[in-house]
């Protein structure tokens, strides 16, 4: 039988990828996503989707319930994938920001995470798949609130791999580096919604940032990676017999994971203050 895996946020990018990916391989892949308009494009693309807006506690149970009532109760794996970036500075930044940062790439992450956990307990097996990021590892300045949240979900993550450690759980954190998605426009987006128009002492360097979010493809990050690389790690974290706890994705994402392991923290902040693309 095919083994099943719900992901979430497949509506562009590495989630997309990774469901057409997998389908392909012959998995069973719920993929879902928070409008129903992107519900119906998977569909169209042969996928089983389901509508599932992380920050949304009903739309999680509603759509775990119905993949449970098609599986028979099981599912094999889980790729927590939705997020997004809140630009900004720590002092721009209001409580709702952060918080709404928050919900969607913690909360709804655990919220799932937890629902998920008696079902892969029940079944005896079963693979939890979060994508992180090196930014939930190394700082940045004007990335506060995506640090945090990244931080938190890598801490929760860590945990989770050792209360799991004597099943047949397997819990992998994959942290890539700059991917080639929508993650910079979808920032832009938020930068316009929470800061775009304030007065603030950095905004001289808003308008840099700005243009950084706003470049075309063929003008991005010589640093950048396509999605399948993600997704290549993500086959190894459900297929192999002994998962790695963590994959960093591209060769930046390597060195800087390496460097903050040897680096006092004031040495990693200037390297981090000089290599941020505002
Ligand atoms: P993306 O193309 O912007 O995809 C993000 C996905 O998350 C979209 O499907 C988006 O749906 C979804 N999403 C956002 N809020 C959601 C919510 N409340 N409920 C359900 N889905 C929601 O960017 P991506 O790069 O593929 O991002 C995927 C993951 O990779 C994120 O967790 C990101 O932090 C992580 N990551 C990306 C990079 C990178 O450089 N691209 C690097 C490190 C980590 P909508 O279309 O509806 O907004």
């Amino acid at each position: 039988m095919s083994q099943s895996i719900l992901i979430t946020g497949c509506s562009s990018g590495i989630g997309l990828c990774a469901a057409e990916t997998l389908l392909k391989k012959g998995y069973r892949v719920f993929a879902t996503a928070r409008k129903e308009s992107d519900v119906e494009k998977l569909r169209e693309l042969g996928l089983e989707s389901l509508q599932l807006d992380v920050n949304d506690s009903t739309s999680i149970r509603n759509a775990l319930a119905t993949i449970l009532e098609k599986t028979g109760g099981t599912l094999d794996a889980v790729f927590n994938n939705a997020g997004y970036v809140q630009p900004g500075a720590i002092e721009d930044l209001s409580r709702d920001d952060i918080r709404a940062q928050f919900e969607t790439n913690v909360f709804g992450v655990m919220e799932l995470t937890t629902l998920i956990i008696p079902i892969m307990r029940k079944q005896g097996h079963g693979r939890i798949i979060q994508n992180t990021s090196i930014l939930g590892v190394v700082a940045m300045p004007y990335r506060g609130a995506y640090n945090a949240s990244k931080f938190a979900l890598e801490g929760f993550t860590n945990t989770l791999r050792q209360e799991l450690k004597n099943t047949n759980i397997h819990v992998s954190i994959i942290a890539p580096g700059p991917i080639e998605t929508k993650l910079q426009d979808n920032a832009h987006q938020h930068y316009v919604e929470t800061l775009k128009g304030k007065q603030t002492i950095h905004t001289e360097l808003y308008k840099e940032m700005e243009k950084f979010l706003i470049l075309p493809p063929d003008k991005k990050h010589f640093i950048t990676s396509e999605p399948d690389a993600v997704v290549k790690k993500l086959i190894h974290a459900l297929e192999s017999p002994n998962p790695s706890a963590h994959y960093f994705i591209g060769w930046a994402a390597q060195i800087f994971a390496f460097l903050r392991r040897i680096l006092p923290d004031k040495l990693m902040d200037s390297i981090a203050i000089r290599s941020v693309r505002t």
